[in-house]
């Protein structure tokens, strides 16, 4: 396993010295000591990736970029039981979703090399003009350097959401993974030296938030800050890309909702739903975790829904079976049993609640169903990105609009029912940037991602990711041999 930084083709030791734990969230047990970058790592890491976008990957064809995508995804690939397995042991995941979550990463350094090489034939297409004299053509050029800093819920697959297409369009990556998942991210780094990609072109800098992600925010020579994560920690982020005018994406948390209607088949919305609020244990940004549910179907939906829950098997990732792992850290387990002790006050615990019994050690949470929270309290409004569910019932379809809508937050939502004009209605009127209709949570890697209001500015995936890492150039010619004639009569 990797207990370096990657700068500029390198290995090398952090600068200060310093080193943090790495720790198994099913034990708590140490995994390994990770270095902690300084500011010095990072204006280093910065540097490579400058002189790496000078030195040719910047006017490189995306033809040729399209090869090196293609070859990192088959690294990958040749290692992909091994880095699913170190997966569930940096985040406590069950296996099946850590696999899943690999494969998904392979395909999205597929799909961007595809995205590099069209975006070759799109290079200098002619923009019709009003005036004949003149001619216009439109280039697509890369942003320059990429900040790319990411959480620990999906720790490879939300590298390789920016690091993939940012490369694809010709930009050079400091990519600083979370300080409580960086081992997948160091495997990335170690796929990009095997296949010998250009040195500076992707720099893993591994560190804490404030020591290495503050100074990777506020550096000159970014020119581009890709974050996700929390609101308060993209607050920060958008002020010190404010300080430059960096370009800057931002994807953040959500407290979405799942509105299911009378006529929805009763057993699909308790599959959905668990799918939706404990995939992952809930800590997905787009977890459904606000459930709306109308009256006529409400009690037999929650009495299903609560049997269900109470059979979900606990335990490591890595034991067979299991379908809930532990949550990430003790801090997130902390928050989380705390934020349940907050909603004991606040409304009718149905399941769940506290530690399992069965298990002393490691960070696990039961999954955990409230009912009937208040309007204005804190388990309804606020991300407890852990497997809490809260509970409303409503009347009619206006109801529900209003009532999914009444959030900060605008990422995803999901609407549940047999009549496909009134989902499809219910669909465009959420005041949301991804929206499930008869499911939740499907993810395809070539739809746009990102959400509204405080959920965040931009979109990942697809075509739209690409466009994050590209600058829109318009080359202008007066083509006319006759005097422009404004000054010069
Ligand atoms: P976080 O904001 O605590 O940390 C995210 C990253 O930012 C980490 O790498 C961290 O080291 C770094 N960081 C922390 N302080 C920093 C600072 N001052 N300057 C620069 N970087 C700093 O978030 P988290 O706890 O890792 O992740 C959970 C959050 O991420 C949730 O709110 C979740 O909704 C959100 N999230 C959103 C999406 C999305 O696509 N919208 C996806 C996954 C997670």
């Amino acid at each position: 396993m990797r207990d370096q930084l990657y700068i500029n083709g390198q290995w090398v030791r952090p600068d200060l010295g310093g080193y943090f734990d790495v720790l198994d969230p099913a034990s708590g047990d140490l995994i390994q000591r990770v270095p902690a970058a300084t500011e010095e790592d990072i204006d280093h890491a910065v540097h490579a990736a400058r002189q790496a976008f000078n030195r040719g990957w910047g006017q490189s064809s995306g033809a040729e970029r399209g090869g090196w995508l293609d070859a990192l995804a088959d690294e990958l690939e040749g290692r992909q039981d091994a880095l699913a397995v170190l997966e569930v042991r940096d985040n406590g995941k069950p296996l099946p979703e850590a696999q899943w979550d690999i494969a998904d990463a392979i395909g999205c350094f597929r799909y961007y090399a595809e995205l590099a090489r069209e975006l070759d034939a799109r290079q200098d297409e002619p923009l019709a003009l009003p005036d004949d004299r003149f001619s216009c053509r439109i280039r697509h050029e890369p942003v320059g350097v990429a900040g790319q800093i990411i959480p620990w819920n999906y720790p490879l697959l939300m590298a390789s959401w920016k690091v993939a297409p940012a490369l694809a369009a010709g930009a050079t990556c400091v990519l600083k993974p979370s300080e409580l998942t960086p081992l997948t991210a160091l495997e990335l780094a170690s796929a990009a030296e095997r296949i010998g990609l250009p040195s500076g072109v992707l720099n893993v800098v591994t560190g804490l938030g404030s020591e290495a992600g503050g100074p990777l925010s506020q550096h000159p020579g970014v020119d581009k800050l890709a974050f996700t994560g929390s609101v308060p920690t993209g607050a920060k982020i958008m002020s010190a890309a404010a300080a430059d005018i960096k370009n800057i994406s931002l994807e953040l948390g959500g407290k979405s909702a799942f509105i299911v209607f009378d006529d929805a088949d009763v057993e699909a919305a308790v599959e959905w739903i668990m799918f939706g609020i404990f995939w992952n244990q809930g800590q997905v940004c787009s977890a459904t975790s606000r459930l709306l549910v109308q009256e006529g179907i409400a009690q037999r939906l929650l009495e299903r829904l609560v049997d269900e829950t109470r059979r979900i098997s606990i335990g490591p990732g890595l034991e067979r079976g299991v379908l809930l792992g532990p949550l990430v850290s003790a801090g997130q387990h902390q928050k989380v049993l705390g934020m349940i002790e907050q909603g004991r006050q606040e409304a009718t615990l149905l399941t769940g609640g506290k530690r399992p019994a069965h298990l002393s050690h490691g960070y696990f949470v039961e999954p955990t169903v409230f009912a009937d929270p208040a309007d204005n309290s804190r388990i309804w409004r606020e991300e407890i990105f852990g497997p809490v569910l809260c509970v409303k019932r409503f009347k009619t379809e206006a109801d529900a609009l209003r009532m999914a809508n009444d959030s900060r937050f605008g990422l995803a939502a999901a609407v549940m029912s047999a009549d496909l004009d009134r989902a499809a209605r219910v669909a465009n009127g959420l005041r949301a940037g991804i929206v499930w209709v008869n499911c939740s949570q499907p993810t395809f890697t070539q739809a746009p991602w990102g959400g509204m209001k405080q959920s965040g500015i931009g979109r990942e995936l697809g075509r739209w990711g690409l466009e994050n890492y590209l600058e829109v150039k318009q080359v202008t010619e007066y083509r006319s041999t006759e005097p422009w004639g404004w000054y010069l009569k």
